[in-house]
């Protein structure tokens, strides 16, 4: 086999350790692919409890790239070992191993395994090895099995980018990789395909051979980190998103509403203020005490499922702690405010009732203040959690707007005026 520097043919023996020849990539492929393997694998086992999408694929992937680092090992004893072993045996394996790796992107994002697929297509290469002519003519054995290899590939980026509704950034990566390795294999198909057969081979062919498997390394193993890192970056996410959020409700809990406010100063509204209603149940501690817990929970959870339901897109809601919960908006006058709360009061009552079979008659507390931005929202909480207990002090069940100075009570029918909180009174 030819020796080269970087493309340029040498002597043997010359810059013996910066030589780079076919063999040495082959050898470099077995080490990252069986490296790669043993991490996968560690992976599965550590991966068990976290995500089962991604302990499937770490699972698959570390078959994969084991049986592709046999594959290729066996591949760079091309003339010591029997072509049976180099040649027939090298590419089962890698053909297998490839259509799992694809297998294993399926798993990550859900989708079905296939694997009769992978099976196939390599039980198909063994059968047409059978055939004397195929085994004997190397176009036609590059003629099956790099389409096949871009094909697995090709799909893996397509998977890659079409199912990745969670937005992650390591599946862009494996599509970029997968996108890397598919041209390498064109050009593989280009040079040993069809190059031999019009005269090129001789010419182009070596260096392209040369070019085209530092690809496949590079892409491969830019692939193996990826797929390391996708379950890991998934992971991360759900990690986050369940600190930010209050897993009886699934709305977002206190440090969620407060970093989302801290974006508020940010990003001005049409009226340049931040608008709060705090909502406190009526009473819930009686509703704990004579229904159970397990009620008190529902009651929760129905007032979650209505404040999503209820409020305009353009709104935050959250669950501060215990039976308080907050909305914010930018946008939205004090007088919206109310009639929102009003709203979200009404249904509120209407559905407890209706989930409970009407065992369960429930009230809510409303307090709602509005401040400009940049007084932010502890000011505009503390507002609100003074007008909301005056709605409790009024006998409970009613909204009432605050102001700095005073507040007015709504009970549901009233049209009356309200006092904005000024801070910069005149
Ligand atoms: P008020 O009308 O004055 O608000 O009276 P209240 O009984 O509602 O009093 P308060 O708001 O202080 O009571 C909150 C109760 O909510 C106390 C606690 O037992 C209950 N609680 C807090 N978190 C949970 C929860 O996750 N599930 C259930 N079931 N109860 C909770
Ligand atoms: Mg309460």
């Amino acid at each position: 086999m030819s020796t080269y520097l970087v493309g340029q043919k040498c002597g043997p023996g010359v810059l013996g350790a910066l030589v780079l020849d076919v063999k040495t990539i082959l050898f470099s492929l077995v080490v990252a692919e069986l490296t790669a393997s043993a991490v996968l694998c560690f992976l599965f086992f550590f991966w068990k409890d976290r995500d089962r999408a991604g302990h499937l694929s770490f699972g698959l992937w570390s078959i994969a790239f084991l049986l592709g680092a046999i594959g290729t090992l066996l591949i760079s004893f091309r003339g010591v070992l029997p072509d049976d072993l180099t040649i027939i045996a090298a590419n089962f394996l890698i053909l297998f191993a490839t259509g799992l790796r694809r297998s294993g992107v399926a798993a990550f994002f859900h989708l079905p395994l296939r694997l009769w697929i992978a099976a196939g297509l390599a039980g198909v290469w063994l059968l047409l090895c059978s055939v004397p002519d195929f085994a004997a003519t190397m176009s036609s054995r590059v003629a099956y099995v790099q389409p096949v290899m871009i094909l697995y590939i090709a799909w893996s980026a397509i998977i890659c980018l079409r199912w990745n509704t969670e937005n992650l950034v390591t599946p862009k990566v494996y599509a970029f990789s997968a996108a890397l390795e598919t041209s390498a294999h064109f050009s593989l198909l280009t040079a040993l395909g069809f190059g031999a057969e019009n005269g090129l081979f001789e010419a182009i062919s070596g260096h392209v051979i040369l070019i085209a498997l530092l690809l496949i390394l590079v892409a491969m193993v830019l692939s193996m980190f990826t797929a390391l890192a996708m379950p890991i970056e998934r992971s991360l996410l759900q990690f986050k998103s369940a600190a930010y959020r209050d897993c009886l409700t699934g709305l977002p809990n206190r440090r969620a509403v407060f970093e989302r406010a801290a974006t508020f100063t940010s990003v001005s509204g049409a009226n340049n203020c931040l608008t709060v209603i705090r909502f406190d149940i009526d009473e819930f501690k009686r509703v704990n005490d004579k229904h159970g817990h397990a009620t008190g929970d529902l009651v929760l959870q129905v007032f979650g499922r209505v404040c999503e339901e209820t409020r305009p897109a353009d709104t935050v809601a959250g669950r501060l702690g215990g039976d308080e919960f907050v909305l914010l908006s930018t946008r939205m006058e004090p007088n919206q405010a109310r009639i929102l709360a009003e709203r979200i009061r009404a249904h509120f009552a209407a559905a407890c009732s209706e989930e409970t079979e009407g065992t369960v008659q429930v009230g809510l507390s409303a307090g709602v203040s509005s401040v400009p931005l940049d007084l932010g929202l502890d000011e505009a909480l503390e507002i609100a959690d003074r007008a909301m207990y005056e709605a409790k002090a009024c006998g409970r069940g009613k909204t009432v707007v605050g102001s700095a100075e005073k507040a007015r009570v709504f009970s549901g029918t009233e049209d009356a005026q309200f006092a904005f909180y000024n801070p910069h009174p005149a």
